[in-house]
């Protein structure tokens, strides 16, 4: 594929347009996975996209004990929410998000040990992106249910006291939680 080519299999992260223009491909270190630079050709602005060759998909065990395959994009959906106005360079998000199937050796994971692991990610990066991930990502079965409420956190006004406070008292109950064990 040339540097020119237009691929539609990822919509742009900062403003949704469903093309991108590919500037450069590059195998990651491991080869797996196909690191592209691209640009938006609506906004101009640039994201990478990572791309892997599966052959056995990462199951999530979900509280209901239902299964689904791991999907990175889900993944870095509610990391970005998380991320939202904070100053997180997003490519370390992505590289967070598409790298984290190399990083489970099991076939399987829970959506709990998912959500542990982006909080510990998160808490190096960023303390408001730690807390408001924590606040919320336990309280759902689903990532799609924790982007709806983030959302809906968004749309209401003047809630910016009574909600950092609550955000507080479940941070400390998560860490709680995390030395019992059940989390
Ligand atoms: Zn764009």
């Amino acid at each position: 594929m040339g540097p020119s080519t237009l691929d539609t299999a990822m919509n742009c992260p900062f403003c949704g347009n469903p093309d991108s223009r590919v500037l450069d491909s590059r195998p990651s270190d491991e080869g797996s996975v196909i690191r592209r630079r691209r640009e938006c050709p609506a906004c101009k602005r640039r994201f990478t996209t990572y791309e892997r060759a599966q052959v056995e998909p990462l199951l999530v065990v979900k509280r209901s004990g239902r299964k689904e395959t791991f999907d990175p994009n889900k993944l870095l959906r509610g990391l970005s929410l998380a991320a939202q106005k904070r100053p997180i360079d997003p490519e370390v998000l992505q590289e967070f998000a598409f790298g984290f199937e190399d990083t489970v050796k099991e076939m399987e994971i829970t959506s709990e040990e998912i959500g542990l692991r982006s909080l510990a990610f998160l808490k190096e990066l960023d303390p408001v992106a730690y807390i408001r991930f924590a606040s919320v990502y336990r309280e759902f079965d689903s990532l799609e249910n924790f982007i709806e409420e983030v959302r809906k956190l968004d749309r209401k006004p003047g809630r910016g006291r009574k909600t950092l406070k609550m955000e507080e008292e479940d941070e400390l109950n998560l860490a709680d939680e995390v030395k019992l064990g059940t989390v």
